[in-house]
């Protein structure tokens, strides 16, 4: 099975138009449910909307949560909170978060936060830039070694991975990494969870691809660069595009 994850980011604008977005993704992941799971991350502020308004096999998920459960934290939203709106996943280590602030062990606060409350984390991980002796793999070494620091291998197997190399990234990104990039990190990872838990433990972890992912460049992401599926920011607010990137590695 094959992931496909819309991250809205801060958008649309309006209640209405999210209600018509998660109609429309819906459709999408309608048509392609016998190899993707589609699951789209909505701002905080429509999820209710998007949650009434949403149908199966589509799934919904939350941009981030609290590191921890004190309730004086003006303008962030618990685990708590999450799980009662009936989101089923949350993505926690966005490259947009750790650029505010969050750190490694914050992002593993996180993580136990949503595993108190039995929701499922989509961990993004990545570099923030590429240099030619191979020291941004100390970087996501260090992102995966905080993540899976004293998780059992039954909390290891609820994890999504998405290795989101931080210069790909929307609007400003460079470019988008190759498959030969992709594959390098994939094989990486992959590494250090079989060292860790064993390889067919592993197995069954998803390791996605995210930053400026398409509907030109997804297939060979998946065929040539080890990807199990996207985190997508852009394309996930263009239907169209959405449809054609989901058809494209179905
Ligand atoms: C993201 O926000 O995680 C992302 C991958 O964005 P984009 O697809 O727009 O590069």
């Amino acid at each position: 099975m094959i992931y496909l994850i819309g991250n809205w980011k801060m958008a649309p604008e309006k209640n209405l138009q999210a209600v018509d977005l998660v109609k429309k993704s819906a459709e999408i992941a309608k048509l392609y449910k016998k190899n993707i799971t589609t699951i789209i991350c909505p701002p905080a502020i429509f999820l209710s909307g998007v949650l009434k308004n949403n149908k199966i096999p589509l799934l919904i998920g939350a941009q981030g949560v609290a590191a921890s459960d004190a309730p004086a934290q003006t303008g962030r939203i618990s685990a708590g909170m999450l799980k009662d709106s009936g989101v089923q996943y949350v993505i926690i280590g966005h490259s947009e978060m750790r650029a505010r602030g969050d750190s490694n062990a914050d992002v593993k606060e996180q993580l136990t936060r949503l595993f108190e409350k039995k929701l499922l984390p989509i961990v993004c991980i990545g570099e923030k830039s590429r240099d030619a002796q191979g020291w941004y793999l100390s970087e996501v070494k260090e992102q995966l070694e905080t993540i899976f620091t004293d998780l059992t291998p039954l909390q290891a197997k609820k994890v999504i991975i998405a290795y989101e190399p931080v210069w790909a990234i929307g609007a400003q990104a460079v470019r988008a990494a190759t498959p030969l990039e992709c594959r390098e990190m994939t094989i990486f990872i992959r590494k250090f969870l079989s060292d860790k838990y064993g390889e067919k433990g592993t197995k069954s972890i998803p390791i996605l691809y995210g930053g400026s992912a398409d509907e030109l460049n997804a297939k060979s992401f998946i065929e040539e660069g080890g990807a199990e599926g996207f985190l997508v920011g852009r394309v996930s607010l263009d239907p169209k595009r959405f449809n054609a990137l989901a058809k494209s590695i179905s």
